[in-house]
């Protein structure tokens, strides 16, 4: 067993955020339930929407995604209006918004999704775009974005931010650093590439054909 097969296969050394049904590393368990009561104090209620997330669980969405059983959404956000048959355009479109599994961040159980619970109107669904985080969660992005800069927020801090790599920018997307380090330390990009070889994973050759530059482009730029 090589050490990749440790990110989003072994569940091991997660525990449950208390009162939700997410997941986290343990040692960012403390710090995040830190950051919640800094927030509380200041009229914000942070909601996890997303949390770990298991290998399997993005290939899914990565399979679903390919095969047009999920939406695939371009730039905008908009549904495409016609099924990609390229394989290279149809993978791009897909990383538009997925990650390649085993190589997306919410493995790691140091990153989570979140939004502000009392920013929600009734009955609205939260989708995670730049137009709610410059909306209804402007205020609770400003007092994190102050916090992060500040050195208060207890280790957590945005990674997918303008200019880093390909990926789009999710001002909702923060990482406990410290604990994300060992993990991504342990990252091997080769062994990631065997079990691509061998799993059951749609638009695998045009992944392998561009593994490097995919690596390089959406995966290593986040790594601080
Ligand atoms: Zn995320």
């Amino acid at each position: 067993m090589n050490e990749l097969v440790a990110f989003g296969l072994d569940e091991t050394g997660l525990v449950l955020i208390p009162g939700t049904e997410y997941k986290i590393r343990e040692a960012a368990l403390e710090p995040f339930l830190s950051l919640s009561d800094a927030a509380k104090r200041e009229g914000f209620e942070i909601r996890v929407e997303s949390s770990y997330r298991s290998f399997e669980r993005q290939l899914s969405i990565w399979n679903r995604k390919a095969t047009g059983k999920l939406t695939l959404l371009d730039s905008k956000g908009i549904p495409f209006k016609e099924l990609l048959n390229d394989e290279d355009v149809l993978m791009r479109a897909i990383l538009l918004w997925s990650a390649l599994p085993g190589a997306s961040r919410h493995h790691f159980g140091s990153d989570l999704d979140v939004v502000d619970a009392t920013a929600i109107p009734d009955g609205y669904e939260v989708k995670l775009t730049e137009e709610e985080c410059c909306g209804m969660f402007a205020p609770f992005h400003e007092w994190l974005t102050s916090k992060i800069k500040a050195k208060e927020s207890f280790g957590f801090d945005r990674v997918f931010v303008p200019g880093r790599g390909s990926i789009r920018p999710e001002p909702w997307h923060i990482s406990h650093i410290p604990t994300a380090r060992n993990l991504q330390d342990a990252f091997d990009p080769q062994s990631l590439r065997l079990i691509y070889e061998h799993s059951a994973m749609a638009l695998k050759n045009a992944v392998l054909t561009h593994f490097d530059e995919l690596m390089k482009s959406t995966v290593f730029p986040y790594f601080l």
